[in-house]
C-alpha cells in the first residue's frame, strides 16, 4: 500500500471520526456504548478477571466520578501544539515577514481561553443546597412538561427547582443543568454557562488561527521550493507534472510534525465549531442540552398534524411550548450572562 492509499485512508478515519462524533456526542444511548457493551460480553469469558475489573475500574474513574485527568490532558495536548507551533512554524514566519502582531495572536487567545477555562472550572455551577433551595424553586416555573413542582430528588433529599437535574458524577443537584462536562471536571449549569460558552469560543478562535499561519507557512514552503512547476518520471518513462498528491506527500515527509499538527487543530476546529454552534443556538433559545434530549422524544402538533404510525404514542406538544423558557433572543442572552438571582421570581 503506497503513501497516498495511507493517507487517504487517515483522511477518511478523521472525518468519519468528526462526523460520528458529531452526530452522536452526548446521548446516553448511542452506538459507542451500543458497541461497548457488546464488546465487553463477548471478550468478558476470555478475559481475567483482575483485568475486568480493573478495567471497569479506570472507565467508572474517568467518566463517573470527578477526576481532573482530563484537565491534564487538555494542556498536555494544547502544550504540544504551541511547543511545536513556537519551535517550528513561529521562526519560519518570522522568515517569511509575517507581522510579529499576528503571531501574537495565538498567545493572546491562549490566554483568554485559560481564564475562560479557569472560571468554568472554579465557578459554582449553581449547586442547589439545602439553604437555598427555597429561593431557588422560585427562580424558574415549573413547566409541567419536563419539570413537575414537588418532585424531590431521592439522592439529595430536596426539592427539585425547576430546569435543575442532579448530577451523577458530582453527586449534586444543579440549577439550570446543562451537562456534566469531563475536560473541565465540572458541571455546566446556571453560575457557569457563560464561561462555557466563552471557553468553547475562545478554543475555535485559537484552533482556526493557528490552523491559518501553519497553513500559510506551509503554502509559503510549497510556492518557495518551486515544486507546483515540477516534474518527475513515472513508471512508463513519461515526464508528469507534481499534482497536489505530489505536493502533499512532500510536505508530509518534509514537515511531519507541523502537517500532523495542523491536521490535529484542523479535526479540533471543526469537532468544536459544531458544538459551539449548537451551544449557541442553545443560548440563544434558553434551553439547556439535558431539555433539549428531553424535549426530542415530543411531536409537535403543527408540524406533525397527523402524527405518523411510530409517533402515535409520543407525548404531543405545542411548537411555541418547546422553547418554553425562552423570552426573546437579547434577555434570552442576558440571561446567560446575568443568570437570575435566587431570590427573584420570574414569569414567562
Ligand atoms: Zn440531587
Ligand atoms: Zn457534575
Amino acid at each position: 500500500m503506497d503513501f497516498l492509499h495511507l493517507f487517504g485512508i487517515y483522511v477518511a478515519v478523521v472525518l468519519t471520526c468528526i462526523f460520528l462524533v458529531c452526530k452522536y456526542s452526548g446521548q446516553q444511548h448511542n452506538p459507542f456504548n451500543t458497541l461497548l457493551s457488546y464488546v465487553s460480553k463477548v471478550v468478558a469469558p476470555f478475559t481475567p478477571q483482575w483485568l475486568q475489573r480493573s478495567s471497569h475500574w479506570i472507565f467508572h474513574r474517568l467518566f463517573h466520578q470527578r477526576s481532573n485527568i482530563f484537565i491534564y490532558l487538555h494542556i498536555f495536548l494544547e502544550g504540544s501544539v504551541y511547543a511545536e507551533f513556537t519551535y517550528e512554524v513561529f521562526g519560519f514566519c518570522r522568515e517569511m515577514d509575517t507581522s510579529l502582531t499576528s503571531l501574537s495572536v495565538p498567545y493572546v487567545l491562549l490566554a483568554i481561553k485559560s481564564c475562560f477555562f479557569y472560571l468554568c472550572i472554579k465557578t459554582d455551577p449553581g449547586t442547589v443546597t439545602k439553604k437555598k433551595v427555597s429561593s431557588l424553586i422560585h427562580v424558574y416555573p415549573y413547566d409541567r412538561r419536563l419539570f413537575h413542582p414537588g418532585v424531590s430528588c431521592e439522592t439529595c433529599q430536596l426539592v427539585k427547582p425547576a430546569r435543575s437535574k442532579h448530577c451523577r458524577v458530582c453527586n449534586r443537584c444543579v440549577q439550570r443543568f446543562d451537562h456534566h462536562c469531563v475536560w473541565v471536571n465540572n458541571c455546566v449549569g446556571a453560575g457557569n454557562t457563560r464561561y462555557f460558552l466563552l471557553y468553547l469560543l475562545s478554543v475555535c478562535a485559537m484552533a482556526l488561527d493557528i490552523a491559518l499561519l501553519t497553513g500559510d507557512m506551509l503554502l509559503h514552503a510549497v510556492l518557495r521550493s518551486g515544486l507546483l512547476r515540477a516534474s518527475y518520471i513515472d513508471e512508463y518513462g513519461q515526464q508528469q507534472p507534481a499534482g497536489p498528491l505530489f505536493v502533499v506527500q512532500h510536505l508530509f515527509l518534509t514537515f511531519p510534525r507541523i502537517v500532523f499538527m495542523l491536521g490535529f487543530v484542523i479535526f479540533v476546529f471543526f469537532l468544536l465549531a459544531g458544538y459551539t454552534l449548537f451551544h449557541s443556538f442553545l443560548a440563544l433559545v434558553n434551553q439547556t442540552s439535558n431539555e433539549w434530549y428531553k424535549s426530542r422524544g415530543f411531536v409537535c402538533r403543527h408540524c406533525h398534524p397527523m402524527p405518523a404510525a411510530d409517533n402515535l404514542c409520543s407525548p404531543v406538544l405545542d411548537h411555541s411550548k418547546r422553547y418554553y423558557y425562552s423570552r426573546g433572543l437579547l434577555r434570552n442572552l442576558g440571561e446567560i450572562f446575568f443568570p437570575p438571582q435566587a431570590t427573584q421570581k420570574k414569569g414567562n
